[in-house]
């Protein structure tokens, strides 16, 4: 996933640069940011079973969900999300820094040196994809909620010249289609549009992307139009000029931001649970069998085409299948493997290879091989100088 997000937002345009910040920053960094100040969850403890709760997340402040007790709640206190560490040799709070909980600050301090190092003017975007950390109460739901994970951010800077809401329609309108062309099912996706009250103050528009998980529906990503405030809250703290400077117009201005900011584990979670499926087959002799598959789209499959050899103790049909995998391991994500034929296709299916290819004692004879489809398990012979044409037109 993040490979299919960063050829798609970096590699395949022209307006976006990638870019690597550090996790521990200036700990002000997070000062400017608000994160400080404002990154916090509401909890609530138990007084009874000392259970803690975040108070969004309770159907009332009267009864404890766990114990049943009413009245041993407490008054919800904030918990700051951040975790904290320590930089340099003292142990004092002038040492505390903060693991980064987003990615995004790291891109905001930098944003002068990019711009002048890659000769960039608005509109154009600086993309990254790396771990951020929380320090979350309630982790859980497989990697819906975790205290590491992968966030993929775009932060694309705009002029202010009355193009930045059709500048923000055009970033949701390609973030949709991302989706869509890496197979999440429409059905299971929605993009809601914050209202003026969901957003922050400074925010001109806002959409959530979310995805309806087995336990309901859960935010994948969000869209914002959030004008000049990160700028502004850097220059205003470090007292650092970030505005860029037009050689064109010999002018200086705060450009508007754009910003998309994607978790890459709940995207994983998201096609994972969409290409799951199992279903009973029906074998030649009649009879019935579950198979589970993984129905992934196949450029995101992890293993694309999955090679073995009929049998395994013949020592020339695992040569041709050995050498065959090669051939095509540096055009393909590939894997080889040897056994019972059944049990090679099922594990395949399973883990969601969109083919497989067996090399057989006729391929010695007709140059060819069976390609089994993962989906409608048809199988087809395919002439051994026509399979790498064969496996790109369908994957
Ligand atoms: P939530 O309300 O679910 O806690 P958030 O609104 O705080 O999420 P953002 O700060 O907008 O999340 O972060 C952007 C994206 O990063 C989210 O849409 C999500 O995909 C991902 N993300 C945030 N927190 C986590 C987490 N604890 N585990 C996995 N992914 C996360």
């Amino acid at each position: 996933m993040k490979n299919a997000w960063w050829r798609e937002i970096v590699e395949l345009r022209d307006d976006v640069v990638g870019f690597d910040s550090s996790i521990v920053m200036h700990p002000n960094t997070w000062v400017a940011s608000g994160h400080v100040a404002a990154f916090h969850d509401k909890l609530v403890d138990c007084r009874n079973c000392k259970h803690r709760f975040r108070a969004d997340h309770l159907a009332s402040l009267e009864k404890c969900p766990d114990c049943g007790m009413t009245g041993t709640l407490t008054e919800p206190r904030d918990f700051n999300l951040m975790m904290k560490t320590q930089v340099g040799p003292l142990e004092d709070t002038a040492s505390t820094t903060y693991l980064r909980p987003e990615t995004a600050q790291g891109i905001f301090v930098n944003f002068k040196n990019i711009y002048q190092s890659a000769r960039k003017r608005p509109p154009f975007g600086i993309a990254q994809i790396g771990k951020s950390f929380r320090n979350e109460i309630t982790p859980g739901n497989f990697t819906f909620r975790v205290r590491e994970f992968e966030q993929a951010e775009l932060e694309y800077f705009v002029p202010d010249d009355g193009n930045d809401m059709a500048c923000y329609e055009t970033w949701v309108a390609a973030r949709k289609k991302w989706y869509s062309d890496y197979g999440v099912r429409a059905d299971r996706l929605r993009f809601y549009e914050l209202k003026p009250e969901e957003r922050p103050h400074y925010a001109r528009a806002g959409t959530d992307v979310e995805y309806l998980f087995p336990w309901g529906w859960g935010e994948l990503e969000s869209i914002a139009h959030r004008g000049t405030y990160d700028l502004d809250a850097h220059m205003k703290l470090s007292g650092k000029d970030l505005t860029y400077f037009d050689e064109a117009t010999k002018s200086k201005y705060t450009p508007i931001l754009i910003e998309s900011s994607a978790g890459m584990d709940r995207t994983t979670l998201t096609v994972l649970i969409d290409a799951y499926d199992s279903e009973t087959i029906v074998d030649d002799a009649g009879k019935e069998s579950k198979r589970t598959v993984l129905r992934f789209h196949p450029k995101i499959a992890p293993v694309q085409v999955g090679i073995f050899p009929l049998a395994r103790n013949k020592a020339e049909l695992v040569e041709r299948a050995r050498a065959l995998e090669l051939e095509l391991r540096p055009h393909f994500r590939t894997t080889y493997d040897e056994g019972n034929v059944g049990q090679l296709y099922r594990r395949q299916d399973e883990i969601g290879t969109p083919f497989c290819i067996m090399v057989d004692y006729d391929s010695f004879d007709d140059h060819k091989v069976t390609v089994r489809d993962r989906d409608s398990m048809r199988q087809e012979r395919v002439a051994f100088d026509a399979l790498a044409g064969y496996l790109r037109e369908r994957l």
